[in-house]
């Protein structure tokens, strides 16, 4: 199994992990940030960290992977490729999560669920829904990131590559802020 320490350097080298000064969507400031989407750039890294994850579920019969757009399709087909199971992703219709695009899963089928980060784990509880609701199994949750806390319970067995918090600061208590760094808007072009 891969180490923590493996991850995160994958996380960093590829730039999805920034240390910096870190002023937040929600107004706070933070001394780290993460964008997920940036390590699934890279396929040769999608790919190690969907065969890593995956190795929980070897030999457990696992038929379908299926993950919440847009987070989970490529570690869903990462994972999937790994399993060598059928891919599935959900898509939100009017606020609502659900299966399109003719995807159908069949009774008794046994399905993992995947994402790539999950921060209070709704739209993962959302997928084991639609999954229920079809008749088949949901036997487990695989993500890269838990961000939560470990606070959730998806009430099936649940693994992921890297556990981590980010700590942020009200801009009135922020260290950083208080040292002088500029506060920058991660994702923004123009610094
Ligand atoms: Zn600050």
């Amino acid at each position: 199994m891969i180490t923590t320490e493996e991850v995160l350097k994958i996380f960093e080298e590829s730039g999805a992990l920034l240390k910096g000064h870190f002023r937040l969507t929600s107004g706070r400031h933070s001394n780290r940030y993460m964008q997920c989407a940036k390590v699934l750039q890279y396929p040769q890294h999608a790919g190690r960290l969907g065969e890593e994850l995956a190795q929980a579920w070897k030999n457990q019969g696992i038929d379908v992977v299926i993950g919440p757009a847009m987070g989970g399709i490529i570690v869903a087909h990462e994972v999937g490729r790994a399993l060598g199971a059928k891919v599935l992703f959900t898509e939100r219709e009017n606020g609502a999560m659900t299966l399109r695009r003719g995807f159908e899963l069949s009774p008794g089928q046994k399905v993992l669920v995947v994402e790539d980060v999950i921060t209070t784990g709704g739209s993962v509880k959302e997928v084991i829904e639609v999954v229920r609701k079809l008749g088949a199994e949901p036997v487990g949750v695989g993500v890269l990131v838990d961000r939560s806390g470990g606070t959730i319970d998806f009430g099936i067995p649940h693994v992921s590559l890297l556990k981590l918090e980010i700590e942020s600061f009200d801009p009135e208590a922020c260290p950083l802020c208080e040292e002088g760094i500029p506060a920058i808007k991660p994702g923004s072009r123009s610094i």
